[in-house]
């Protein structure tokens, strides 16, 4: 709510500590994830908290129904713990999904349920202890160190000691609770939409296929129509439809203006207005598209989506430039070659999408994952230190499980050597760690780690 300018003083008191770990993660999207993963798999002790009963972020929580391009349309660009996920729930997918999908890489549906339930396999195969229904809501630090996370859940508060905490929240909670230099949206403080997606049952793909002629794949004609017509309220002529079978299919579909998701009165009003617009265009889709006539709406997202709230300021600023030269840099833990895609802040204003060529990526250096000021915490995922362009394009959730996985190895790295430095690490030995578990860092670093591992 927003504040009524009175303040009350809330008392000291000593609370429980109830977990002293080598690093703890805020957050379980994709950077949460393979941080904590990749932290567990390489010897540290991890507690991994999160908000909601489930792992996922943004493709449980709010049914982002597709894994963004895990390639740069020639070669895998995202490997590692990011590309074993994606095979692993390819998997457990029904076998017609599985012939469809096989060796594809690329907008691959996400099946909700499924990957929730192998995310609890993963981490718990791991040895991640995980913390559902806790939310990270302070931290005790001092002179840019965190000493502890203090947690509010069921049980009551209690205080987390680590000697390094990612902050995978993917808006930035524990650099901001920390003091952290933030950034947030555009210079007139605009900010991308949120989009409430859902999942429509009940549908006929093929003969929704036979009619895309006339409405559009991405029913960009028929929208256009519909709205020409004042029939139908969205401001964007696309849909994004991603079939689970013959019958059901994840629709990132409409915006939710003037959302900021660092602010609970906004998140209330994009849950509201975000189930009423999907209402609205359920009854569209079946009024108008051929094969959606009796389709069921059998979910919405348990929050709005949020594409854009804070990111850090760091040790390096990736910036646009960086982007379109597609630099490397001798600090690279990952690499990105998705577009910049940055959607409409209000429904009067356009999409900005530029394309790398294909088979060009460009790096993410290790520096744009340290918060300025702060020692020791790791910041992985959307919230890492770009500009605002660039952050419409390192978002995506293959990054943020690539760049998870390298704060995670960093921390194992830091941890084993018992420290809370975090511009104190060894590059090259976590570039080359990160090369032996499968990541891919750009053919350079890649063949002299990969040929380095091999000799060994
Ligand atoms: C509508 C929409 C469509 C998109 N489309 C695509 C797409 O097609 N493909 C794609 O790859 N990407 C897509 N994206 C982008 C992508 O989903 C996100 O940018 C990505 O999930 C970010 O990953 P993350 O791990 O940084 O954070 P998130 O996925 O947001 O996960 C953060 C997690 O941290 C938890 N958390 C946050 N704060 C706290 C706290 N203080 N305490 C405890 N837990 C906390 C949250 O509950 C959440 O589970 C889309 C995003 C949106 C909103």
């Amino acid at each position: 709510m927003s504040n009524t300018g009175l303040t009350i003083r809330v008392p000291e008191k000593e609370i429980p500590v109830c977990a002293e770990v080598d690093v703890m993660v805020a957050g379980g999207g994709p950077a949460g994830i393979g941080a904590a993963l990749a932290a567990a798999r390489n010897g540290a002790s991890v507690l991994l908290i999160e908000q909601r009963g489930y792992l996922g972020g943004m493709a449980t929580v709010s049914q982002v129904p597709a894994f963004c391009p895990y390639t740069d349309h020639i070669k895998p660009v995202i490997r590692g713990i990011g590309l074993e996920i994606l095979n692993d729930m390819k998997s457990a997918m029904e076998r017609t999904f599985q012939e469809e999908w096989q060796e594809k890489l690329d907008w691959v549906p996400i099946d909700a349920e499924v990957l929730k339930r192998l995310l609890d396999e993963k981490i718990a195969e791991a040895g991640v202890k995980v913390l559902y229904h806790t939310f990270v809501g302070n931290v005790l630090e001092q002179d840019g160190v965190i000493e502890a996370a203090i947690i509010h859940n069921k049980t009551g508060t209690q205080a987390v000691k680590a000697s390094l905490f990612i902050d995978a929240t993917s808006d930035a909670d524990l650099t901001y609770l920390a003091g952290g230099q933030l950034k947030k949206g555009g210079n007139d403080g605009e900010l991308q939409p949120g989009t409430m997606c859902f999942v429509l049952n009940n549908l006929d793909r093929q003969k929704f296929l036979s009619s895309t002629d006339i409405h559009g794949r991405d029913l960009k004609h028929a929208i256009n129509k519909a709205k020409s017509e004042g029939r139908l309220k969205v401001a964007r002529d696309w849909a994004g439809i991603s079939w689970l079978n013959d019958h059901t299919a994840g629709f990132n579909f409409g915006h939710v203006f003037g959302i900021d998701g660092s602010n609970t009165d906004d998140l209330t009003r994009g849950a509201i207005e975000g189930r009423a617009l999907v209402a609205h265009i359920t009854e569209w889709l079946k009024e108008t598209i051929p094969g959606f006539e009796n389709a069921y709406l059998s979910l919405t997202g348990e929050q709005v989506g949020i594409r854009e709230t804070r990111r850090i300021v760091g040790d390096y600023v990736i910036t646009a430039d960086d982007f379109l030269k597609c630099r490397s840099f001798p600090d690279d833990i990952a690499r990105n070659a998705y577009f910049i895609d940055i959607h409409m802040a209000n429904a009067a204003s356009r999409m900005t999408m530029v394309h790398l060529p294909p088979g060009e990526s460009h790096g993410i250096p290790y520096r744009s994952l340290l918060p300025i000021g702060i020692q020791n915490v790791i910041v992985a995922g959307r919230a890492i230190s770009t500009d605002r362009a660039t952050q419409g394009s390192t978002r995506v959730m293959p990054n943020c499980f690539a760049m998870g996985e390298a704060a995670g190895t960093a921390a194992a790295i830091l941890a084993e050597q018992g420290s809370r430095e975090t511009r104190g690490i060894d590059i090259a030995a976590l570039q080359q760690r990160l090369v032996r578990h499968g990541a891919w860092l750009g053919e350079e670093i890649n063949t002299l780690y990969g040929e380095m591992n091999a000799s060994k």
